[in-house]
């Protein structure tokens, strides 16, 4: 997979994007990670990226034109309509705080694409031409406002890399993870069909509830102790156990999700047990 990313400040990227997963997948070539400068699709001698907007009012606006001849620089081709666009695996996102919310499930959409390109904006925002004839798409990484696209474009490329079969060592362990709930996919990868969240197949299976928690050694630390059931090494009991711990969790902390989760009889039965 490529990911191509538009931003004025291409510097920002030394450092987000070269640890762990990440680095080890641009090694083994499962992602190609690309910075492209927006400057450098200027014409003019101060390398002018940005303009006071139409009708007044605060701030700056990044301009249409380098970032049109940026991204069309990068696109197989740049008549190509959104549709072929999907077709060929390609999708150009603009990070925006007015964007569909980024979860894990638009990761694992995203994951299956070939090339990604990602638009950062700054300043009051994008002319807004961008978002409506260059972008497929515009993507929020939450309801706050951030000085710029950039670290959601660093957010946005450590999830789906994870999701990239062969990055994350133990695939299962994506599987089990938070709000995984198995991407089902339209032909072009990028469908807006509805996910039913389905069980996991790991040991408690995440199926859209949160992880459950984790612990390692020192088995009492201060006081502080690992629940007995971990230690015994009954792995049913464990299996039960995690499950639990995963729906009270997702109950205490984001009861939104479970009412997207299939639950199962024995899943109500665990969550009503104290
Ligand atoms: N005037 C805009 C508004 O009120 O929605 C905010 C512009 S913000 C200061 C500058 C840039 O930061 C945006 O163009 C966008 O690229 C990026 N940005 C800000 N918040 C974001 C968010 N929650 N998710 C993704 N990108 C964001």
């Amino acid at each position: 997979m490529e990911v191509h990313i538009v931003t004025i400040f291409p510097d920002f990227f030394r450092g987000p994007l070269d640890y762990g997963i990440v680095r080890r997948a641009r090694e083994a070539g499962l992602v190609k990670i690309e910075i492209h400068d927006l400057r450098a699709f200027t014409r003019d001698r101060h390398r002018t990226v940005d303009d006071r907007p139409f009708g007044g009012g605060a701030g700056m606006v990044l301009k249409p034109e380098p970032i049109f001849e940026c991204v069309e620089s990068l696109l197989a081709s740049k008549a190509a309509s959104r549709e072929e666009r999907a077709r060929a695996k390609e999708s150009v996102v603009l990070l925006s705080a007015q964007g569909q919310r980024f979860d894990q499930k638009l990761a694992g959409e995203l994951a299956q694409l070939d090339r990604l390109v990602l638009i950062c904006g700054r300043y009051e925002g994008v002319d807004e031409r961008v978002g409506t004839h260059l972008a497929d798409r515009e993507i929020s990484i939450g309801d706050y406002v951030l000085s710029g696209g950039e670290l959601g474009a660093a957010v946005i490329v450590d999830a789906i890399t994870r999701l990239i079969p062969g990055a994350v060592g133990n695939e299962a362990s994506t599987r089990q993870e938070s709000f995984f709930a198995g991407p089902e996919l339209g032909d072009n990868g990028l469908s807006d069909k509805n996910v039913r969240p389905t069980q996991g197949d790991s040991t408690c299976g995440s199926g859209g509830l949160l992880d459950y928690p984790h612990y390692t050694r020192p088995a009492d630390f201060r006081g502080m102790k690992v629940p007995e059931v971990l230690l015994d090494g009954n792995h049913e009991e464990i299996k039960r156990w995690r499950r639990r711990s995963a729906l009270e969790k997702t109950k205490r902390n984001r009861p939104d999700l479970l009412s997207r989760v299939e639950l199962s009889e024995e899943d109500r039965k665990l969550l009503t047990k104290q």
